[in-house]
């Protein structure tokens, strides 16, 4: 059996997990992979269906980097949601030009 035979038989489902670390606009969203490239714990996978979001796989792995984020071409087509535990330790900045 040759490699691309064994690639077509692995299967992967989502792990779950309360936690929603990534909301995606699929409006805005191109598929293009970029945020499932740059993930450095590999927790999303491309999209079976072209042009769609990456599958978030792991969502609980997700450590809130931001790295997809700011990976994206295209603003607000995929934003964090940090947990409430996350968000309670949050404070507020001021833009140094104001
Ligand atoms: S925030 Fe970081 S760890 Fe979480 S999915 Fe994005 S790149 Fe991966
Ligand atoms: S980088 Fe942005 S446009 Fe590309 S797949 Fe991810 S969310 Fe969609």
């Amino acid at each position: 059996m040759n490699l691309v035979e064994e690639m077509n038989k692995l299967t992967a489902s989502i792990v779950p997990c309360s936690a929603e670390p990534l909301v995606y606009d699929e409006e805005l969203c191109v598929g293009c992979n970029r945020c499932a490239d740059v993930c450095q714990v590999d927790i999303l996978i491309p999209n079976p269906v072209k042009g769609k979001p990456p599958v978030i796989l792991y969502p609980g792995e997700c450590y809130y980097c931001g790295s997809c984020v700011m990976e994206c071409p295209n603003k607000g087509a995929i934003k964090l949601q940090h947990p409430l535990m996350n968000r309670a330790k949050f404070v507020e900045t001021r833009n140094p030009s104001e």
